[in-house]
């Protein structure tokens, strides 16, 4: 899939005649990845976005924040997937898999055997994030930079060389809070990358660069992001194309579009 970068190249080689010398897209070798981020919404109409089953999964969550997080992450997701796959976003079979036990009745959303296009998805209080790709795998983590005792999670996140790297000293300042969720997302996005069932701990993933040797997934690049409030990580195979959006309009688009054609139905 090509998504047009901020240059505009994608598309603008065809002009062949009237002495327009052609030029040659870059064809990058490797696929894009798109990432999607959206502000959790309450329209009605977001659930149309998603099927029956889904819905009804989702509307057992209990708490207000996390069921509208839940829902907008995975109407945000259907509509990506259906621009590509030129399918109607509720019409899509997902299924899943759970990284820690394997239990497919619940965990991360995938696409089957196949598994193409890969997908993420993540979110958290003002923030979701949906990473899609034609690559072999992708993880994608937001979090958003609330108060949290930093120094008594640091030993289950930091690995010793990160630890002395950072400026563990002055935890209780925002930079230690903000560097502690920038690593946190990094290693999520790993996680989440290889998706596997082991249990790995995040001590043992050194982001403190912005590639990745890792043992099951093999070598990811991290391409980080973040708003005032936020910070997120998106982990792809190394040399991949990133592009990171805010696609809240695109997604108040396509629930409007859902919505006309409910009606039409009626
Ligand atoms: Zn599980």
């Amino acid at each position: 899939m090509a998504f047009p970068d901020a240059s505009g190249r994608v598309g603008e080689s065809l002009a062949y005649g009237g002495g327009v010398t052609p030029r040659v897209t870059e064809q990058p070798s490797v696929p894009d990845c798109r990432v999607l981020l959206a502000v959790p919404v309450d329209a009605a109409g977001t659930a149309l976005l998603v099927d029956a089953a889904e819905h009804a999964r989702i509307d057992q969550i209990r708490d207000h924040d996390t069921r509208r997080a839940t829902l907008t992450a995975h109407a945000l997701l259907r509509m990506a997937l259906a621009s590509q796959l030129g399918r109607r976003a509720a019409s899509i079979t997902l299924l899943r898999r759970c990284r820690t036990c394997g239990s497919d009745a619940h965990g991360a959303p995938h696409l089957g055997v196949a598994g193409l296009p890969a997908i993420s998805l993540s979110h958290t209080d003002g923030l979701v994030a949906v990473a899609i790709t034609d690559a072999a795998r992708v993880g994608v983590d937001v979090e958003s930079l609330r108060g949290v005792d930093v120094a008594a999670l640091a030993g289950q996140v930091w690995g010793r060389g990160e630890r002395r790297a950072s400026r563990m000293g002055r935890s209780a300042s925002l930079q230690g809070r903000d560097e502690f969720f920038a690593a946190w997302v990094a290693k999520e996005a790993v996680l989440k990358a290889r998706g596997d069932g082991l249990a790995v701990p995040m001590t043992g993933i050194d982001v403190s660069r912005d590639r990745v040797d890792d043992p099951v997934a093999g070598t990811l690049d991290l391409t980080r992001f973040g708003t005032p409030t936020h910070a997120g990580c998106v982990a792809v195979p190394a040399g991949v194309r990133v592009d990171v959006g805010f696609a809240d309009g695109e997604l108040a688009d396509a629930v409007r579009q859902a919505e006309e054609r409910r009606d039409l139905s009626r």
